[in-house]
């Protein structure tokens, strides 16, 4: 099969992506794009970071100078590298971040073939132990379906756990098909309302609640987490929480993560040369989280707070 996929990082040692020690494979793509996403490098399959941090153009470094066939690397008087974002877009070699030693410029993501992520998973299973296994994460994993499927059943051929972290933003045969080698997942619904989950993640979430009801229909025989990151002075109002739990009745839905906000992702919007809108909003108050939990519990569904998703 020579299906390859687009992989942004893999890490080896993950704790809080699923029941017991990890293999995290976030790969690249994302239909949402939600302005506080904290891995925005995994937007788009193609793209190159510059890190001024990292870079050595202080002490003299100019390695990257003539790099560059297209334009899109200037320095200004400092001789500080400078990309023209619109140009890189259209890039298919990245000679810049290849010349780059200190990985300042950096390419976002690289490519697997099924065998090579393979052999990679049977390294770690060692790792793992009892509960332990792999997660596909993202960007988006279902973008890149026919990869994921056939990663999937491999890893079913060996007896792997497999955990997926999923916005279930896909059509509903191809989700519906991932999900039959899948044994745990948080799926994402970062808002219940579609106008304002379409305003801040750029989609309607019909297919996202479809996929999630279809799948209740199913009784598929995993165990299911429902995940809210709970961005404040977007979702965290109560009438949000009381259409969730709702929703969750409705469709024997019985567990649900709240994530609080975070800042992680930051400095790699700048990375990007993107523009962040959560540097000084967002916050949302632990009380409130607390509030919110204790309105899941009242209705008999377990409710936990970032990384406390009970047997993970
Ligand atoms: S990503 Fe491509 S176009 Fe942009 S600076 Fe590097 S080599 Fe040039
Ligand atoms: S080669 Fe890397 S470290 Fe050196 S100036 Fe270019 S981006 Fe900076």
């Amino acid at each position: 099969m020579l299906i390859k996929g687009r992989i942004f990082d893999i890490q080896s040692f993950s704790l809080h992506d699923g029941p017991g020690c990890r293999t995290t494979i976030f790969m690249s793509g994302c239909p949402l794009k939600c302005r506080w996403c904290a891995n925005p490098e995994s937007w788009r399959s193609n793209n190159i970071m510059f890190s001024e941090g990292t870079c050595k153009y202080r002490s003299g470094c100019n390695i990257c100078k003539n790099s560059c066939t297209r334009g899109g690397l200037k320095f200004d008087e400092n001789n500080r590298p400078i990309l023209n974002f619109e140009i890189c877009k259209e890039c298919s070699d990245f000679n810049c971040a290849n010349a780059c030693y200190y990985d300042a410029l950096k390419y976002c993501s690289r490519e697997y073939s099924i065998e090579g992520l393979m052999k990679i998973l049977q390294r770690d299973s060692n790792n793992w132990r009892g509960n332990g296994g792999v997660t596909f994460s993202g960007g988006e994993p279902l973008m890149q379906n026919e990869f994921l499927i056939e990663v999937l059943k491999r890893c079913k051929e060996k007896k792997f756990h497999t955990a997926i972290e999923t916005s279930a933003y896909q059509d509903t045969d191809i989700f519906n098909e991932v999900m039959q080698y899948v044994d745990f997942a948080f799926i994402d619904i970062k808002h219940m309302n579609r106008k304002r989950h379409k305003e801040k993640t750029g989609v309607c979430n019909d297919i996202i609640k479809e996929n999630i009801v279809n799948l209740a229909k199913l009784q598929w025989d995993g165990r299911l987490v429902l995940r809210i990151p709970m961005i404040g002075g977007f979702n965290d109002n109560i009438e949000n929480i009381h259409e969730t739990i709702d929703f969750m009745h409705c469709n024997d839905l019985v567990e649900i993560n709240l994530l609080p906000f975070h800042r992680l992702g930051e400095s790699k919007w700048n990375q990007l040369g993107n523009k962040y809108e959560y540097s000084t909003c967002g916050d949302i108050d632990k009380a409130l989280l607390n509030k919110f939990q204790d309105m899941f519990l009242e209705e008999e569904i377990a409710c936990y707070i970032g990384d406390d998703t009970l047997g993970i």
